[in-house]
């Protein structure tokens, strides 16, 4: 078997455990006789898998009682829509930073639903930190306040989160969810796709603060109204069954590893790592402004495009995969998500150096 480290933006790596678990059993669950996919989701089998993935993500995150979790469809591209549906009903108006591809996604769609005030842009500077932000500029009577708490395509962070009052605070977190701590108290709604840092594609969870259900638009997609999915435990229709109980899987690994707040401090360790090399190299350059500098998504070039695709390719060649920066901005991306051992940063970090010493 040969393993490679995969660089991906998502999918990407998942823990090595969690799929051996999962290959192990694959022909028959826990004497069942069957594997997890094969189950009805209305099984007490599957059941027990469905409640235990709920538990542990309520414990990493520490998610009170006050919210509600569900587990979804459609992507964090569904909740693009399902956002202003859910919520965008009492004064039909919310504020959205404008910090990336997905956050310009979101405010485009929201504004089918209703009136969308942008309250920080980078757009005009290719989304290369997160904007500044002015309280003064809030709407106080908004349904809610969109964010973006690590963009992905640009390789930026969050670093203050925005102070809105009364206003639900709603974050796309599909790039960052369980890689450090945030005090769910803060938000409205937390939601992201499962893909890049929780398990495999397919599944997306919402994190909803209880009060903020049952103000649905009336045309809302039963699917897409979270009151309902809440009444009927994630299961109106047929969830998406193997994803949860691999993400289940996934995620008794991240609490093996002392939960989100130790691997919080890994994170730190690893971007650092590649952070210092940028900073102390005149042949690469980071292309996120220092001050917004994400975790998990670490983007730079090398002196020219044409170097850039030497690099991805040389990488790959040394099982280094998926460093092709995203077409918007080019060069190259380094995805450094939870199940991105230390070790695989490091035989990147040393690759850099020696493709530097040659070619500059
Ligand atoms: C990948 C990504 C999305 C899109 O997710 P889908 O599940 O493919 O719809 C949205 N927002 C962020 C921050 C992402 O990284």
């Amino acid at each position: 078997m040969n393993r490679v480290y995969n660089f991906a933006p998502g999918p990407s790596t998942m823990p090595q455990e969690a799929l051996e678990t999962a290959a192990r059993e694959m022909l028959d669950y826990q004497g069942t006789g069957m594997c997890v996919a094969e189950m009805s989701h209305r099984s007490k089998q599957y059941q027990a898998i469905f409640d235990e993935a709920e538990a542990t993500l309520r414990d990493l995150m520490h998610i009170p009682d006050t919210y509600a979790v569900l587990f979804l469809q459609g992507g964090a591209t569904g909740q693009f829509a399902a956002i202003p549906m859910n919520l965008m009903t009492k004064s039909g108006s919310a504020d959205y930073v404008d910090s990336g591809n997905f956050a310009h996604g979101a405010l485009v769609e929201a504004k089918k639903y209703g009136n969308v005030r942008v309250v920080g842009s980078s757009r005009d500077d290719n989304y290369a930190y997160i904007p500044k932000l002015n309280k003064a500029d809030f709407d106080p009577n908004a349904d809610y306040f969109y964010i973006t708490t690590n963009n992905t395509i640009y390789g930026t962070r969050y670093y203050e989160l925005p102070d809105t009052g009364d206003v639900p605070l709603v974050a796309d977190m599909s790039s960052n969810i369980l890689s450090e701590a945030y005090d769910v108290n803060r938000f409205g709604v937390i939601y992201a796709g499962a893909q890049k840092n929780v398990g495999p594609a397919g599944l997306t969870i919402v994190i909803v603060r209880r009060d903020l259900l049952g103000r649905a638009m009336p045309i809302t997609p039963k699917i897409m109204d979270w009151k309902i999915m809440d009444e009927k435990g994630s299961m109106l229709n047929t969830p998406p069954t193997y994803a949860i109980y691999m993400a289940g899987l996934c995620m008794k690994w991240l609490k093996k590893q002392g939960g989100v707040e130790a691997i919080e401090k890994v994170n730190i360790e690893k971007a650092k790592l590649l952070y210092d090399l940028l900073d102390g190299s005149a042949f690469y350059r980071p292309t996120a402004s220092k001050e917004s500098r994400s975790r998990m998504n670490v983007t730079f070039t090398t002196p020219s495009p044409e170097l850039d695709a030497e690099f991805v390719k040389a990488a790959a060649e040394q099982g280094m995969v998926n460093l092709k920066g995203h077409r918007v901005v080019g060069g190259i991306r380094a995805s450094i998500y939870n199940a991105m051992p230390v070790e695989g940063v490091q035989k990147l970090a040393e690759f850099m150096k020696k493709f530097e010493m040659e070619h500059k």
